[in-house]
């Protein structure tokens, strides 16, 4: 049976055309569903992160969109080996973001140092020293599904953020908990 669409969005919408929903809800879904990762990459695991960004895998279903800038981006995937060199530049782009921000570490290098983890003196053993990371994505390198996989589980964090505890408030006093411990 053909339903007009005016008919469905009347079933949807009631007479007077209103939703009622909470505000976190709204905000929630506007966020996870137009997430701008920074585009930049530090090693082989780029190689995969962009192939999930090509046609094959269409990662714009998701509202998932690179950016070419910090400051229009509020995800940044670490995709790569995170030498000390590196470490500072990494750190000040992501300070360039705007809150609220997140970090995806994606592959082993990233996540605890990878294959650098005893021998390699210039890796920074894990870039959550030096950046608050959201969402880990094991493996060397992990492919484009799993980097689709740590998207859908930032989407569920985001899902349960509420405006009454904002992340950036919430990270701080975490930080200074840490501190006086
Ligand atoms: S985790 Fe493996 S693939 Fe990724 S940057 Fe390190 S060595 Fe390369």
């Amino acid at each position: 049976m053909n339903i007009p669409q005016a008919q469905i969005s009347r079933d949807k919408t009631g007479d007077g055309g209103v939703i009622i929903a909470k505000l976190d809800d709204l905000l929630n879904w506007a966020r996870l569903s137009s997430l701008f990762p920074m585009g930049f990459g530090l090693a082989c695991c780029a190689i995969e992160m962009m192939g999930a960004y090509g046609s094959g895998y269409d990662l714009d279903r998701f509202g998932i969109i690179p950016r070419a800038s910090p400051r229009q981006s509020d995800v940044m995937i670490v995709a790569g080996t995170v030498t000390f060199k590196m470490a500072d530049r990494v750190r000040r782009l992501y300070e360039q973001m705007p809150e609220p921000r997140y970090v995806i570490s994606m592959g082993s290098c990233s996540n605890c140092g990878g294959p650098y983890w005893e021998q390699g003196y210039h890796v920074v053993k894990g870039v959550d020293r030096i950046i608050p990371v959201d969402v880990y994505v094991p493996g060397c390198p992990p492919r484009p599904e799993a980097l689709i996989g740590g998207f859908l589980k930032l989407q569920e964090l985001i899902r349960k953020e509420s405006v009454l505890q904002p992340k950036a408030v919430m990270k701080l006093m975490q930080q200074e908990a840490s501190e006086t411990d």
